[in-house]
């Protein structure tokens, strides 16, 4: 365990604000925080963060909280949904930061006595006149302490008064502020460099900067783990902690993950949310052990982990400083590889409504027909990158109008020899009342018997003349599959329209 005291229970937190949907950033926040979590014997807390109401989406912590549940973070305390409610469980709470009002305005006053913070009255305009001056003169744009020095008298007057206010933090001039970032080692800022941050809104609720603070140490956080963009926020953190007494956390600022040309993973360049990559079909095991790779490495070369794997290697002195870059077809290779090792009944179950979309099965069907349709997915498993990519693997079993694929499989079917085949097939197929494993097995090996064609002649032309490509899943699996039936109709078809 790095950091902390090593008799005290490690306790991390995934503090979201619910603006709408999980971001697969977020995700890998949440699993970082899980894994070192777990790995220690330690717990999660799940938080919500929802001080900025401007920002507040209907539904967001419901779905939140389904992304986790599905990619299988199964934190210890805080905010659930059970029975479609949401509910919360622990000794800390309330988790909701809505919900802890009072406890934020306790401290924010206990501040102001100490003289670490004040009200200020400024109004927007003043605010954004300050900062157009700043900018002509080049500086960097910062609150000038206007209300600073007002006496607490006066502003007390003022606020019986009824006019508007905030609460900002009194930071001292020119005093280095330093802090220990697991990733990024010792951190120096100058507090002429940082703005007297506003920790108490005109409306009444706490911003992130007080609430993060109050909440971390209410809640006996040991270990902050969270994205690099709070990095700068973090030196005003510090000295909240030191003016309020408290002894600060460890902390752990994530590496961005970036897409392919290093730039933040948003919205206008593709899915970016849990949920998106969920319907495309990703599992979450999939996505999980993907998501841990996008910044952190393992000791050995091996890539392919289950959570458990994960939790068990997991560390922070191998999370890189520099952004992690999500690429898209190392995911489909990860993915892929623990679609090749899924349960299969469970693997079916996940693909039944990529099938029914497709149009290809419905619900008669599924329960008429689950050891075919398991048989099916069977013979694609080894080729599907993501669950959604089945309707157009299996296509060639639904549809009886068999149609070449390109002008190459065209001329195959076209061959001399090939009437023949198809002939000595039908002869095979009128032999038996249905097509078992055994006969699928044997079937090919007799038409070589009877028209001497063998090899790339024989297989070809049939593999087109049953599914209309020259590539596939196994032709014994294809026969199986299509059955008696659908190949006579197959063959009629092709027989009428190509040969
Ligand atoms: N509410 C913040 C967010 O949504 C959390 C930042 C933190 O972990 O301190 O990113």
């Amino acid at each position: 365990m790095e950091g902390g005291n090593i008799l005290e229970e490690v306790r991390l937190r995934f503090a979201p604000s619910p603006t709408g949907y999980l971001h697969i950033g977020g995700l890998r926040t949440a699993l970082y925080n899980y894994l070192f979590a777990k790995h220690n014997n330690g717990k999660m807390i799940l938080r919500i963060e929802d001080t900025d109401r401007t920002r507040f989406v209907e539904g967001a912590i419901e779905n939140l909280i389904e992304s986790l549940r599905w990619a299988g973070i199964k934190y210890d305390e805080g905010v659930f949904v059970e029975d479609g409610k949401i509910v919360q469980r622990g000794d800390h709470g309330p988790y909701i930061q809505s919900e802890r009002l009072d406890i934020y305005k306790k401290y924010v006053d206990e501040l102001i006595e100490k003289g670490d913070a004040y009200y200020c009255f400024c109004s927007k305009e003043r605010l954004d006149k300050v900062r157009e001056e700043q900018k002509i003169k080049g500086l960097i744009p910062k609150y000038d302490g206007f209300c600073r020095s007002l006496s607490l008298e006066e502003a007390r007057e003022r606020i019986a008064n009824g006019e508007e206010y905030v609460v900002r933090l009194k930071l001292p001039p020119n005093r280095d502020i330093k802090f220990e970032d697991i990733i990024r080692g010792p951190i120096t800022i100058n507090t002429n460099d940082i703005d007297d941050q506003v920790l108490l809104k005109s409306d009444g609720y706490p911003t992130y900067h007080m609430a993060v603070v109050v909440d971390d140490h209410l809640m006996g956080i040991t270990h902050i783990v969270r994205g690099e963009e709070w990095l700068p926020s973090t030196p005003k953190h510090v000295y909240l902690y030191e003016v309020l007494g408290w002894e600060k956390p460890i902390y752990v600022h994530l590496p961005t993950v970036l897409n392919k040309d290093r730039k933040k993973l948003s919205k206008r360049h593709g899915d970016v949310s849990v949920e998106d990559f969920r319907r495309k079909g990703y599992l979450p095991e999939g996505l999980i052990n993907y998501l841990a790779l996008v910044g952190w490495s393992p000791e050995d070369n091996e890539e392919i982990f289950t959570m458990e794997e994960l939790i068990e290697k997991f560390s922070f002195d191998r999370v890189s400083k520099t952004g992690g870059i999500f690429d898209i077809e190392k995911l489909n290779w990860v993915n892929g590889h623990h679609i090749r090792r899924y349960d299969l009944d469970k693997l079916t179950n996940l693909c039944i409504p990529y099938l029914k979309e497709a149009g290809f099965v419905d619900d008669k069907f599924v329960e008429e027909s689950f050891d075919w349709i398991k048989k099916m997915v069977e013979t694609v498993q080894e080729s599907l990158s993501n669950l959604s990519e089945i309707a157009e693997k299996v296509d060639i079993f639904f549809n009886n109008k068999v149609k070449p694929e390109n002008e190459e499989a065209l001329a195959m079917l076209k061959e001399e020899h090939v009437p023949s085949i198809l002939k000595a097939f039908r002869e095979e197929l009128e032999q038996v009342e249905e097509i078992d494993e055994e006969f699928a097995k044997g079937i090919m090996r007799k038409i070589q018997k009877s028209t001497g064609v063998k090899g790339k002649k024989l297989f070809m032309p049939t593999r087109i003349a049953l599914t209309g490509n020259s590539h596939g899943p196994e032709l014994v699996s294809i026969i199986y599959l299509l059955g008696k039936e659908n190949i006579i109709s197959r063959l009629d078809y092709v027989e009428e329209n190509y040969l």
